[in-house]
Parts: C-alpha cells; sequence; structure tokens
C-alpha cells in the first residue's frame, strides 16, 4: 500500500504503519518522569522505526496555495510560508532529513538564511529532530511550545511516550510560547493552539493565506487523533491524559478551516491533491473544509471508541501491543 495515497480515513493505516512502531510507550502528561518502556513492547533502540525510509522519501517541493509552500517528505510534512519580512519553516522532518528539506527550499528559489521563524507541531524526532541543524544553516528563531519546549531543550530526553528511544540533537527554544499565542512576521500571523494528548505541547498552528484575491483559513493540524491502543486511564503518570485529548476535541471543531493541512501528509491526501493541482483542478484542491471536518470527525469518533471501548492496558497509559496495520506496512 502507498501511504502517500492513503485516503484521510486511512492515514490510521498509512501513518499508523509508523507511528504504532514507534507509539509503544506510554503517554504521559506534565513534568513527571515517564517509567521506562516495557522491555516487551519497546522497538530496537536506535535508528529510525521501521517505515520511516519510506515516510522519509524526498518529494519534489511545490507551491500550496497564497504564500505556503510544501516542502516535506513524501509523508512528513514540512511547510515554508513566506512574508515580506523572511519566512517561517513549520517542522523538519528526521534529522538526517535536514539536507532534503534545505535543498527543497532553495530548489523553490528561496534562500536558507531568509528563514526567520522555526516553528513545529510537536517535540518528536520525525517532525522536528532536524531544529538544532536548520537554527544553523538559517539563524531562524525557534519558537516552541511551553509544554514541548523542554523535549527540545534535551533532545527528546526523557520523551512521554518514548523515554529515550528517540533522540535527536538538542536545540535552545528561542521564544516560549502558551496557547493561543501569535507569531508574526512580514504582515504574516500564526496563531498556536495547544492540542495537547499526542505530546503535552502539540500544536495545531493557524493562518489565514490569500489567493487569487480571496483569503482562505488554514489550520495545520498537529497530531490530533489518539493511537487505537491508547488507554486513556491505564497510566498512573499521566492522570491529566484523557483530559489532554477532551481539550484536543473541543479545540479542534472550533477552528476555521477552508485549506486543510498537517503534520503528516497523509492526512490531507498530499499527494493525491497535488496530482489534481498539477491537473490545473480549480478550486485548488487543498482548499478542501468538507475533508478538513471529515477528519476533525473522525478524530472525534476515534476518540469516543477509546473512551467506550478502551484497549486493555498494557502498561502505563497504554493498550495492549499495537494491532498489525492493515494493508501491509512500508
Ligand atoms: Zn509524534
Amino acid at each position: 500500500m502507498n501511504s502517500n495515497r492513503c485516503s484521510g480515513a486511512r492515514w490510521s493505516i498509512g501513518i499508523l504503519a509508523l507511528a504504532m512502531a514507534i507509539m509503544v510507550m506510554p503517554a504521559v502528561a506534565g513534568a513527571q518522569a515517564p517509567a521506562a518502556p516495557p522491555p516487551g513492547q519497546a522497538p530496537p533502540a536506535g535508528g529510525p522505526p521501521p517505515g520511516a525510509n519510506n515516510m522519509k522519501a524526498p518529494y519534489a517541493p511545490f507551491h500550496i496555495i497564497g504564500n505556503i509552500y510544501y516542502i516535506g517528505s513524501k509523508g512528513l510534512a514540512c511547510y515554508l510560508i513566506t512574508t515580506p519580512a523572511g519566512n517561517i519553516l513549520l517542522d523538519t522532518g528526521y534529522p538526517d532529513m535536514a539536507p532534503q528539506i534545505e535543498g527543497n527550499i532553495q530548489t523553490l528559489g528561496f534562500k536558507l538564511t531568509d528563514t526567520k521563524i522555526l516553528l513545529n507541531s510537536h517535540a518528536h524526532i520525525d517532525h522536528g529532530g532536524g531544529m538544532a541543524e536548520f537554527k544553523t544553516a538559517t539563524g531562524g528563531q525557534l519558537v516552541g511550545m511551553a509544554e514541548d519546549a523542554p523535549y527540545f531543550e534535551s533532545g527528546g530526553h526523557n520523551d512521554v511516550m518514548f523515554g529515550d528511544r528517540n533522540l535527536f540533537p538538542p536545540v535552545h527554544v528561542d521564544r516560549v510560547i502558551h496557547d493561543k499565542d501569535t507569531v508574526t512576521l512580514g504582515g504574516v500571523t500564526l496563531t498556536a493552539h495547544l492540542t495537547p494528548g499526542h505530546t503535552p505541547g502539540n500544536t495545531t498552528w493557524t493562518m489565514v493565506t490569500t489567493d487569487k484575491g480571496k483569503s482562505y483559513n488554514v489550520v495545520f493540524f498537529g497530531i490530533v487523533t489518539p493511537f487505537p491502543n491508547t488507554n486513556f486511564t491505564g497510566n498512573p503518570l499521566y492522570p491529566n491524559l484523557k483530559a489532554d485529548w477532551q481539550k484536543t476535541m473541543d479545540v479542534l471543531p472550533t477552528l476555521k478551516c477552508d485549506i486543510f493541512l498537517g503534520s503528516n501528509a497523509a492526512f490531507y491526501n498530499m499527494e493525491q491533491k497535488h496530482d489534481a493541482l498539477l491537473a490545473n483542478a480549480d478550486p485548488n484542491p487543498f482548499i478542501d473544509p468538507a475533508g478538513c471536518k471529515a477528519f476533525v470527525d473522525r478524530g472525534e469518533a476515534t476518540f469516543q471508541n477509546l473512551l467506550t471501548n478502551p484497549p486493555p492496558a498494557g502498561g502505563p497509559g497504554m493498550g495492549g501491543p499495537p494491532p498489525p496495520p492493515a494493508g501491509g506496512t512500508k
């Protein structure tokens, strides 16, 4: 199966093939030190998890809409948001993807050193692991949600899900932000929405972009769907796990969404929409409020199902072992 062709409804297959491989640790909120992973549930230490290579596969960068460009890999979305005063980077992929993402920026005709601000969806190796390199390469300032800032600063140490199994180069957070804080550059403003659960500081970003004379509300979703082995009450180290996810579920429907984007390409059928864009689809296929609502509704349905049918607790804060991914892994 090609995860990049996944329907939105099947992101839990394509992405889960990767995600479940690495999501085997309990989610733990707050500053409490997480317990070590149960040995039988931990993937091999070191290196990317199975499926990562496909997620990292190069993808030609392209203009999405307005002042927003896709510069990520096939699976791991990264964005460049341009302004008259310089550019904003959102997410980096894995640390070793830095040359690929930097090359994508340059392929589009932008200078790395014009990147003034570095944003992230959350402090995990596969989305923000390259921040240290990008700070060096661009001179940009890293902005991070307060609840995730410690994990950037420590390079993923004591991660709430991974323990120390997915470490990345530590990086200083230049500006620590909180829920609903904004980031402005060159007249472009992004708002940070705390959508916790996947990580304590998981962030969904919103902005307005203008294209062909029309303004659109853009949502860059973080990871906002619980994984199907999540047991909300099984982790004594994370008493607020359920409440955190509930907050996320409460926030998401309130976000105005015309342009549907996110931290994983499969969330919003990136490749399919890009193909349509290349075929001169009009209107721009990334304008997808219905798809956006369906994505949010699926997350809510997953959350509610986990509440009513909790998986057996297989360890602190988690359910049993992840189910085998349907449709094969990659
Ligand atoms: Zn993550």
